[in-house]
């Protein structure tokens, strides 16, 4: 029983493959992980990695509190069970239970309690005489799982474990996996390219593309609230339709148009809160999800016509329970093969149909989804990152939502009206504004409050910890305000106001440094060689802790530590004026009210320092080494 903690992982092959990118999980105890992509997206590499079968090109392993990246497999405390079994002919299954524990030198009468209990779990007592040529491909799996739960391991690790079998054994195994995690109360990591297996075994799932995590969720939420196209498009069958459309705001409804048809539908406004109001304009393209549940036969008079279109029948798949019926919105269109206004239903199949028919079909208007057309990622995320909001600046106040502000020193601007952009976690619970509480959802770590604000509506995030006792739920006022070096203002298509960079970067290396030092030893002075490892920056040594530099040479090995382009990336408040340190120029002293901060020059680079008090002039920087990123520029990995 262990946590697994995985903080930004890579795996670059020698190759130069870059297989996994920047991979950050917390694996609970006694989760039911499973990772699943196509073929190639890394899964079974970060599984690999997790196993110790695969070193970590960078990043920090963690399962229990033991950092293991260089810890041997024997010794992490897991159990691996792979697709082919791997086990050894010549020996009966009794024996290939107890090898591993025969090996551990495990007294005689425990070995064989183990391997009993095992085989009883399995429901393989009957056959722990026979050799694996005389079983089945299920049973064998069974032998292979029985092996692994021995060890009694505080993290089970299986990659595809399932996939030799035949379909109805492989759904019968997943509910036995499935019982056997409930039972042995272990962590669990499954590797899958089978979405079924995933949706049906896993607590949470993480999907992968071409190295990249894309999702980190419960089966539900990748179904209901998919946070790219690839990720709605992976889940669920048959596939999502997906359509080209757009979207147009009249009053408090948008209608949504398909491209390529006359199909169209109404939804009301207040579905579309979240959306950047860009997408509304009825120009910007979109593309539109829908599952093929939520599209159903109607009668168009029955649902006043809102969410119907029509739907020219091609052709229908009877699976028994249901019927999938195949279309198109393109009434011209008679596609039996790919079209990029292809519809599938799934119907109870109680109508009869004939191709060439055109149907009425109404659409569940709160099951559409919506992708950006290029970055293909949610229009309407859970959690919006911005709240869009027209704004007027007059005389140094900012007006927005019928209220207005006092704008800092640092964020002065002509007199404008323009489009001001306030990223949801720059609402803060501490001003003079009051605004109502809608609704306060937990949702992926956070809590996203819906505000209204003379009646308007603003989303502000929260983590429990700043809102205090300060917010109850639905219906209570809460005094907020805005974090104004987090915001946007936008005039003629102009950024007026921009925020302050959320991080620095400095050009750094890593180097080493011998040094001769003076010790006492036994009451004489001698002089002793040491060699320090540290980062310069410009003309600055930095020592490095003992694990950040062993965190550099297991990324970059030895001989290239040294040669390798590297960067330092840190916050404003991670950097303090000293009398020592990197030499800077201020530019610029910062007032945002609540707090200051000082614009300053380090050779080419722009860097923001948290100050209580206007310096001006050269100082130095110090750069607190708890809280600094190291990222080698070429590869863009993040290694400490
Ligand atoms: P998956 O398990 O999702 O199918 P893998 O983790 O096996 O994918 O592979 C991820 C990527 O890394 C693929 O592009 C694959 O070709 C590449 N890869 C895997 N093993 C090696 C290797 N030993 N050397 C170079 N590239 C590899």
């Amino acid at each position: 029983m262990a946590n697994v903690s995985l903080k930004h992982i890579y795996k670059v092959y020698p190759n130069g493959t870059k297989a996994v990118n920047d991979f950050n999980m917390e694996i609970q105890d006694k989760e039911f992980i499973v990772f699943v992509g196509p073929s190639g997206c890394g899964k079974s590499t970060t599984l690999r990695m997790i196993a110790g079968l695969e070193d970590i090109s960078a990043g920090e392993l963690k399962i229990g509190d033991l950092i293991v990246n260089d810890m041997e497999p024997k010794d992490r405390d897991i159990a691996m069970v792979f697709q082919n079994y791997a086990l050894y002919p010549h020996m009966t299954v009794y024996d290939n239970i107890a090898f591993g524990l025969k090996l551990r030198k495990l007294p005689k009468d425990e070995i064989h309690n183990k391997v009993v209990e095992a085989a009883e779990i399995l429901g393989i007592t009957d056959y722990l005489n026979k050799k694996p040529k005389e079983m089945s491909g299920g049973q064998r799996q069974r032998v292979a799982l029985g092996r692994a739960i021995v060890r009694e391991p505080k993290v089970m690790l299986l990659d595809e474990p399932l996939s030799n079998l035949d379909a109805k054994l492989r759904t019968q195994m997943r509910a036995e996996i499935s019982k056997l995690h409930t039972k042995l109360q272990t962590t669990f990591i499954y590797v899958t390219h089978d979405q079924v297996e995933a949706m049906t075994m896993g607590t949470r799932i993480v999907v992968m593309k071409d190295g990249f995590v894309q999702q980190i969720d419960t089966p539900k939420n990748l179904y209901n609230y998919p946070a790219n196209k690839f990720v709605a498009g992976f889940i669920g069958t048959p596939q999502m339709n997906f359509f080209e459309g757009t979207l147009l705001k009249t009053g408090e409804n948008v209608s949504i148009r398909f491209e390529g048809s006359e199909a169209e539908i109404t939804v009301p406004y207040s579905m579309l809160y979240k959306a950047k109001p860009a997408y509304l304009d009825g120009k910007t393209k979109v593309c539109i999800g829908l599952r093929p549940e939520d599209a159903s036969l109607t009668d168009e008079k029955a649902n006043g016509g809102n969410s119907v279109i029509k739907v020219k029948v091609s052709h229908k798949e009877e699976l028994g329970s249901e019927t999938l019926i195949y279309g198109d919105i393109n009434l011209e269109n008679d596609s039996y093969g790919e079209s990029s206004t292809r519809i599938i239903i799934k119907d109870s199949g109680e109508r009869e149909l004939q191709a060439g028919d055109v149907i009425n079909v109404a659409l569940n208007l709160n099951r559409v989804h919506l992708f950006d057309k290029e970055t293909e990622q949610c229009v309407l995320p859970r959690i919006p990152e911005y709240n869009y909001l027209d704004c007027e600046v007059k005389s140094g106040k900012l007006r927005f939502l019928g209220a207005e502000l006092d704008l800092p020193s640092a964020a002065q601007c002509p007199d404008l009206k323009g489009d001001l952009l306030i990223p949801t976690d720059a609402v803060t619970f501490d001003g003079n504004l009051k605004a109502e509480v809608v609704s306060r959802e937990h949702m992926c770590g956070v809590n996203l409050l819906s505000l209204t604000l003379n009646g308007k509506r603003l989303y502000a995030v929260s983590h429990d910890c700043d809102e205090g006792k300060a917010i109850d739920g639905a219906g209570s006022t809460v005094n907020i305000g805005i974090d104004f070096k987090k915001i946007t203002i936008i005039s003629d298509g102009e950024k007026v106001l921009t925020p302050m960079p959320a991080l620095n970067q400095f050009a750094c290396s890593f180097v080493k440094r011998k040094s001769v030092e003076e010790v006492e030893e036994s009451g004489k002075t001698k002089k002793k060689k040491r060699i320090r490892f540290g980062f310069t920056v410009g003309e600055n040594f930095f020592e490095a802790s003992e694990e950040n530099s062993q965190k550099i040479f297991a990324a970059l090995g030895i001989k290239k530590a040294f040669t390798t382009g590297l960067k330092m990336e840190c916050g404003a408040y991670d950097l303090t004026v000293s009398d020592s340190g990197i030499a800077a120029s201020v530019m610029e002293a910062l007032d945002y009210g609540s707090e200051k901060f000082l614009k300053c020059s380090v050779g080419e680079n722009v860097v923001y320092v948290k100050c209580s008090e206007d310096i001006s002039g050269d100082i130095r920087l110090l750069p607190d080494f708890g809280k600094v990123g190291v990222v080698e520029t070429q590869r863009e990995i993040k290694i400490i």
